[in-house]
């Protein structure tokens, strides 16, 4: 069975980060879709500038039209903290022994060991960490408990996703793009283009709901 990719996120706002993020892990992991899972309340960082129905909206206007993409908007619907953790737990459950690779980010990865119980997270799904410009993956680079838990887990070959259900960390390089949401928001605030950052209906949407 083809690896299932899971992509969370605050998605304040969704940009072409997170979306080339999408895509080229799709295909250098060769997934048969990727999940997105925008956060609702997100305990291990800032609250959100906009609430979680708009930013649900934006990603579903974002990948409206990529028919192996999909959204999962329990986080955003449920009141309790989103846990990365508990929705692995939700989404293993369903998948039975299918792999599931949780997808994210160089910085994402370098924070891991701040997450909600993070060493459950290998029993429950692969990681998928690509290459994001500013942050080193360099294994001396690794903070040193993450470091001591990814040693036997760590590699770039895709191969390894669909040995087992859970358990490795597959890194993969893409196309570099140094645009963050922080870097969005403050284009927004201070009135400057964010066209061709971002898709044009989300533009759109943040311009009708006067977002940021
Ligand atoms: P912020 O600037 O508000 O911290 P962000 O742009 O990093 O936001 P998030 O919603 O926090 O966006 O990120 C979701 C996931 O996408 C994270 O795993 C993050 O590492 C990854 N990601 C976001 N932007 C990029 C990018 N330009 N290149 C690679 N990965 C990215």
């Amino acid at each position: 069975m083809r690896p299932l990719g899971l992509l969370g996120g605050t998605f304040d706002p969704i940009h072409y980060g997170h979306l080339r993020l999408a895509e080229e892990a799709r295909e250098a992991l060769d997934l048969a879709e990727v999940r997105w899972i925008p956060a609702g309340q997100p305990p291990h960082r800032l609250v959100p500038r906009v609430d979680a129905a708009h930013r649900l909206a934006m990603v579903r206007q974002a990948v409206a039209g990529n028919p192996a993409f999909a959204v999962d908007d329990a986080e955003t619907l449920s009141t309790a903290p989103s846990y990365t953790v508990t929705t692995l737990e939700r989404l293993r459950a369903a998948a039975g022994d299918r792999p599931l690779v949780l997808l994210m980010g160089a910085d994402a990865f370098l924070g891991l060991a701040a997450w909600h119980r993070w060493r459950d997270l290998f029993a429950l799904a692969h990681l998928g960490v690509a290459s994001r410009p500013g942050f080193a993956l360099s294994s001396d680079e690794l903070p040193a408990e993450l470091a001591d838990v990814c040693a036997d887990r760590l590699g770039r070959n895709p191969d390894a996703l669909r040995a087992a259900p859970a358990g490795r960390v597959v890194e993969f390089d893409m196309t570099p793009l140094a645009i963050s949401a922080s870097l969005l928001r403050a284009r927004l605030a201070t009135g400057q283009s964010v066209r061709y950052l971002l898709p044009d209906p989300v533009r759109e949407y943040i311009d009708q709901h006067h977002l940021y």
